[in-house]
């Protein structure tokens, strides 16, 4: 099972494709995660990304294509995947789609999450997470039970360095200029779902209603 999640920054890609991961045993692979991982680390790409990253601008669809290329032919990913965050331009889909044709694989489902602006910026900016488990919360609408701490680390959360107001417009704006044309592209393929980010439990289980059948 291969599962593309798309949808606007904030829409909550990242919790419906953990989600997914934990009901359908298939690895979540957010590129945010791993450019944020790079970044971390201090590799090669770590450094050439890091600037990008904090101004919300995009990484080159070359650098991305390597990325994901390398990770989805490791080993657990070999039964499916859940794709977070790729493609996020219409180079990076055609390229996915010639690297699918070479390895014989294809997309199941193309999940397009949508929400309203207001819904998307309160979202981001109340936005936390657990530095050491990756789990995210809303201080909103999935809070943490114990004031700022993760739930399962009991470590405290953070605001992640592009979920700052300035940095928030921008990725907005990002998204409609090179990520929107996406739908485009993809609104006609088998499998491809437009789904409102509403209760994520109810949204998963429907979406787990829809895939059993
Ligand atoms: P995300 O965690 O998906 O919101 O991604 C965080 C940041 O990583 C984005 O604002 C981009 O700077 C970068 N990024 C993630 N995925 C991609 C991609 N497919 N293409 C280019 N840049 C990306």
């Amino acid at each position: 099972m291969i599962i593309v999640i798309m949808g606007p920054p904030g829409v909550g890609k990242g919790t419906y494709a953990k989600g997914l991961e934990e009901r359908l045993g298939i690895p979540h692979i957010s590129t945010g995660d791993l450019l944020r991982a790079a970044v971390d680390e201090g590799t090669e790409l770590g450094l050439e990304v890091r600037k990008i990253l904090e101004k919300g601008k995009l990484v080159p669809d070359d650098d991305m294509m390597i990325l994901v290329s390398k990770r989805i032919q490791k080993e657990d990913a070999q039964k499916g995947f859940i794709l977070d965050g790729f493609p996020r331009t219409v180079p990076q889909a055609e390229m996915l789609d010639r690297l699918f044709d070479k390895l014989n694989k294809k997309i199941d489902y193309i999940m397009d999450f949508f929400l309203d602006e207001a819904g998307l910026i309160q979202r981001l900016s109340n936005r936390r997470q657990c530095p050491q488990c990756g789990r995210i919360y809303n201080l909103i609408n999935i809070k943490p039970k114990n004031d700022l701490l993760c739930d399962d680390c009991g470590i405290e959360l953070m605001q992640r360095d592009d979920d700052h107001s300035e940095v928030i417009q921008k990725r907005l704006l990002v998204y409609k200029d090179k990520t929107q044309p996406l739908i485009h592209y993809y609104e006609n393929r088998k499998g491809y779902l437009k789904i409102e980010a509403i209760n994520v439990d109810d949204v998963l289980d429907e979406i787990m209603e829809l895939i059993k059948q």
